[in-house]
């Protein structure tokens, strides 16, 4: 027998089976809200414009691929800065943040993960109960242990927040405490801006390690709105790490962009950082891709392409607004006595709908694939599919 003749098949990805099951089902109406993409409302992953405008710009003067720098291009990694943390930002003047190129937000959280396993390695990780899946897993994988803070209240459809405080507080010194900067994937639910204020003040004085994990900036109230947690947490001494990824708010999905941001105390102590970081990059990859960068770049330094941008992100964010209105006005009329009011206060792409488990399996022989924790991509909403969900969820309520 060979050594591989024993190694037992990994467990499934629990969304990719949705996937299958959606991509089998031969009912041409078939509708799949299980995905963690925006569509637009004729169900297509768009192609921006200002990605196409960008890439014409750059076959105007084809340039040859030659390798990047290993922390990425110069000029993506200054824009991410800008996005991120804010154009006037001190920590950017004072040259405290360092900033590498990333394969998407996961690539971006994997080297945060790595580098906090070297400098923190017997921190344990904390992450939202419940998170995106792949948390825990990729925390895990760095060689953490990984617990969860308390964050969903399924009674309210929000925040528990005396929860997530208790958990905070209860956390040992040097903690890593991974937190959704904006639109919180899977459940919608956010904190508001005294919540945050209460977080950052515990996180502080209880010196937890932050990682902010920010994958939908722009898509929840607006692009300096979904922001404002960075700038808090920046405008407070200690250390901070920020993934932010572009694969949503520019529909870049499989170019790989995002970057991994880290905060200094001092410009000295980030070159440091930097070096370490570049050899986490150097160890597994070498060096990132050019062109998601490029244009990504492109597009935020030119003003017409970057206004353009703002345009078309607003477009996407105000078009899962209104199927959020949609769905909880319809369901209103088809299913009275059901009160889904809840569904308007989430933000993001996603909502934790209520459904359960066993709704969610009959809506599938409907042909309408949900997670089975009820969790539904707003974004797969349409005007031409929202009628046929909503006639579905109120059969099955
Ligand atoms: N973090 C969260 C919370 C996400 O929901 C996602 C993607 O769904 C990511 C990170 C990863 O983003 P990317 O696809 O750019 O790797």
């Amino acid at each position: 027998a060979s050594i591989f003749s024993a190694i037992a098949m990994a467990p499934r990805d629990p969304i990719l089976g949705i996937t299958e099951a959606f991509n089998a089902d031969t009912n041409p109406a078939k509708i799949n809200l299980g995905v963690g993409v925006y569509y637009d409302d004729n169900g297509k992953v768009p192609l921006l414009e200002c990605v196409q405008k960008a890439e014409a710009k750059l076959m105007e003067q084809p340039t040859p691929r030659t390798y990047l720098p290993i922390e990425g291009l110069g000029a993506y990694d200054k824009a991410v800065q800008e996005l991120v943390f804010g154009a006037d930002s001190a920590v950017i003047q004072e040259k405290r943040a360092v900033t590498v190129q990333a394969l998407g937000g996961t690539g971006a959280l994997k080297i945060g993960a790595d580098f906090l396993k070297r400098f923190a390695p017997d921190s344990q990780v904390y992450i939202s109960d419940p998170s995106w899946e792949n948390h825990r897993a990729l925390f895990e994988s760095a060689g953490f242990t990984v617990n969860n803070y308390a964050y969903y209240d399924a009674a309210t459809h929000g925040v528990n927040f005396e929860g997530m405080l208790a958990a905070l507080k209860a956390m040992p010194e040097g903690a890593i405490v991974v937190l959704h900067a904006c639109c919180h994937n899977p459940t919608g639910a956010e904190l508001n801006a005294d919540q945050w204020g209460q977080v950052i003040e515990v996180v502080r004085a209880n010196n937890l390690i932050p990682f902010l994990d920010m994958a939908y900036q722009g898509f929840g109230d607006g692009i300096a709105e979904d922001g404002a947690v960075v700038r808090r947490f920046t405008a407070t001494p200690g250390p901070l790490l920020v993934s932010n990824s572009f694969s949503k708010s520019f529909s870049l999905y499989g170019e790989r962009v995002g970057a991994l941001s880290v905060v200094a105390s001092t410009a000295e102590e980030a070159a440091r950082l930097l070096s370490q970081l570049k050899r986490i990059v150097r160890t597994n990859y070498s060096n990132p891709p050019t062109h998601g960068g490029k244009v990504v770049a492109t597009v935020l330094s030119t003003p017409e392409l970057r206004q353009l941008w703002e345009d078309e992100l607003a477009g996407m964010r105000v078009r899962i607004k209104q199927m959020r209105d949609e769905l909880v006005k319809k369901l209103a009329e088809k299913a009275p006595g059901s009160d889904f009011e809840f569904v308007r206060k989430q933000v993001g792409m996603f909502s934790y709908s209520g459904l359960t488990k066993e709704q969610v399996e009959k809506l599938r022989a409907e042909s309408i694939y949900a997670v089975d924790t009820g969790r539904i991509c707003v974004a797969a909403l349409n005007s031409k599919n929202i009628d046929r969900v909503v006639d579905a969820i109120a059969k099955v309520l």
